[in-house]
């Protein structure tokens, strides 16, 4: 993977462009892909975002969102965009398998291919050209910094603007977490300066959700929270009777996690939720308990330090029962 600087001479030539993000995209996946759109557009080029699987309700405002192709329901179509690119912008993601059912399509692509990333441990053998900084709070600081550094900062504008606050925002925890560093605020200020209505964002990311989803929350804290004091841990499952009696749909689980680390004390939080093709773990921490090693090791997963995911093909009570007995491995670290 050549640094990502070596590509922004090829930028100015227009090319047909593929974006893509990893699955079940969360708003810093659809940010950084549809901000990236926005821009790539503005400079000449035919670009197609598409998403290895379909996303949040609660994304579906978003400027351009109604132009992405989900892999999983037009896959034909799909396949046939991605072998005619020229370019693949990779987001959000580090390792090809993060994107399903692309995995194969994407490694076997023509394409120049390009990462813009802030997990752990890229594959960097699957691209031409990237960027990975663990450092960063978000994709979309990254796709910014790339707008701005590859010397088109003026293309800025609203709707561009719209969509990077996105990520920025939820992959910052609404700017809460370690990871929002001065350039973020910085960011933030040039967004501002460049049109951004941000309560309109906060408004249709936190405050649009189903009454049914706030009941589930409210079920899910009274009867599915185990708070494990020895461990400074806390643990959530839900069955997949609970998801169908609430009717709850992909994205509704998102932020759950969260509410476990609001208990005093508490360091580490877990929460797994019984899909139908494979039990999927959400992992978040505070201070140093590291959960991508923790995801790593014990459940095909990872992601960043104080936040990661997993999964497991176990049934939902063999992966809790298996958690709690590798969380004894790690008593000590949770004080
Ligand atoms: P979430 O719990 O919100 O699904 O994910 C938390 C973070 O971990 C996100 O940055 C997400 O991209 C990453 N992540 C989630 N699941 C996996 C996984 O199975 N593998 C890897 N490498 N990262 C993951
Ligand atoms: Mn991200």
């Amino acid at each position: 993977m050549q640094p990502i600087e070596h590509f922004y001479p090829q930028l100015d030539t227009p090319a047909k462009t593929v974006i893509t993000m990893h699955q079940k995209p969360d708003g810093d996946a659809m940010g950084s892909a549809l901000g990236l759109y926005h821009f790539l557009v503005a400079l000449g080029s035919e670009v197609t975002v598409i998403s290895p699987t379909n996303w949040a309700d609660f994304l579906n405002w978003m400027p351009g969102v109604k132009k992405v192709v989900d892999f999983e329901n037009q896959r034909e179509k799909a396949k046939g965009i991605i072998d005619a690119a020229e370019r693949i912008f990779c987001l959000d993601f580090n390792v090809l398998h993060r994107t399903k059912h692309m995995e194969q399509p994407l490694a076997q692509a023509k394409a120049v291919k390009l990462l813009i990333d802030h997990h752990e441990q890229p594959q960097r053998e699957a691209f031409n050209y990237g960027i990975s900084d663990t450092g960063k709070s978000s994709t979309c600081e990254m796709v910014y910094d790339f707008i701005i550094k590859s010397g088109h900062g003026g293309l800025l504008n609203e709707t561009i603007a719209e969509c990077l606050y996105t990520g920025l925002m939820t992959d910052t925890g609404s700017f809460r977490f370690p990871s929002t560093t001065a350039s973020v605020h910085r960011m933030v200020a040039h967004l501002k300066d460049s049109g951004l209505k941000h309560t309109p964002v906060h408004e249709h990311i936190y405050d649009n959700f189903l009454e049914n989803r706030l009941r589930f929350i409210g079920f899910a804290l009274l009867h599915r929270m185990e708070v494990l004091y020895d461990y400074n841990t806390a643990l959530m499952y839900i069955t997949r009777e609970d998801l169908v009696k609430y009717d709850i749909k992909t994205g509704d689980t998102e932020g759950l996690v969260n509410y476990l680390l609001t208990i005093s004390g508490i360091r580490f939080g877990a929460i797994v939720v019984d899909r139908s093709e494979e039990r999927k773990w959400s992992f978040r921490s505070k201070g140093y308990f590291d959960v991508n090693a923790f995801a790593r090791r014990h459940f095909e997963g990872g992601g960043h330090m104080n936040a990661a995911g997993g999964r497991s093909s176990e049934s939902l009570q063999e992966t809790v029962k298996k958690f709690k007995e590798v969380l004894t491995e790690y008593q000590i670290q949770l004080q």
